[in-house]
């Protein structure tokens, strides 16, 4: 048997127990037997994650749940076959749902021609709707879902107490996740989503990628700075709101404005 690493009481992260990365941040909440997962990740790791919960003394057969922040290709491209090898369910959002039960590559990122990316996304069907003002309930334990949306439309993220598991609203440099019209990302909700965290009195960011941090409220502030900045900006496209320079453009050619 593995030694546990718990990060917080009850709270497990696959990576940081295994000592390497394995890849998207996976949490093992637990209340004595019994246990769900945040994330799996990508399918090819589903294997090592399973046997490591194994040599951790779980037991496998009292997995709940396995939770979707959200339904991008490194989060939950590993459902179905954790699925089937843990024989449990699938907890998310109704819209990731939509596209995990579709296998939608081009929603989840599986799928970027241009960048020549080609992943499969196999077909999970979820047992259990989440949204706003729902709870997971792991042993004794209470997690209070979010719909955080931004990122993307689905976007979840679950509190515990002190901890938000805050899946890819915001990570410990300041960056969020990616900004894409393709994926069903809005920028004032985004900024909607990251004010609720900087506002809320959780102590602890456990987000979907990278180190696990302290909530800082002057971080957040630049970033929610930063994306606003975008709503008057053309670098994401159709996801801004407006675009001064094409005002000020308008006047000048009727003014018949020349360079200066
Ligand atoms: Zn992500």
């Amino acid at each position: 048997m593995l030694e546990r690493k718990t990060v917080f009481p009850n709270v497990i992260e696959l990576n940081f127990q295994a000592g390497h990365v394995i890849g998207c941040n996976v949490y093992l909440v637990f209340d004595s037997e019994e246990w769900i997962l945040i994330d799996i990740g990508y399918e090819e790791s589903v294997e090592e994650i399973v046997e490591l919960i194994r040599e951790l003394d779980f037991p496998l057969s009292k997995c709940k749940t396995l939770v979707a922040t959200h339904a991008d290709v490194d989060h939950g491209q590993g459902l179905a076959l954790a699925k089937r090898l843990l024989k449990t369910t699938v907890s998310a959002h109704p819209k990731a749902a939509k596209l995990l039960a579709a296998g939608d590559k081009l929603r989840t990122f599986a799928e970027i021609e241009a960048q020549n990316i080609h992943l499969e996304m196999p077909s999970v069907e979820t047992e259990f709707i989440i949204d706003e003002g729902a709870s997971i309930e792991v042993g004794n334990l209470s997690l209070e879902v979010w719909s955080t949306p931004g990122h993307a439309d689905s976007q979840l993220a679950f509190r515990l107490g002190d901890l938000l598991f805050s899946g890819d609203n915001i990570y410990r440099d300041g960056c969020v996740g990616a900004i894409d019209a393709h994926h069903g990302s809005d920028i004032p909700n985004f900024i909607r989503s990251l004010q609720r965290i900087r506002n809320s009195d959780v102590k602890w960011l456990l987000p979907s990628h990278g180190p696990i941090f302290r909530k800082d409220s002057e971080m957040l502030d630049r970033t929610i700075e930063r994306l606003t900045g975008y709503l008057h900006m053309a670098d994401f496209g159709t996801c801004a709101v407006d675009w001064p320079l094409m005002d000020e453009w308008e006047e000048e050619i009727a003014d018949g404005k020349l360079p200066e």
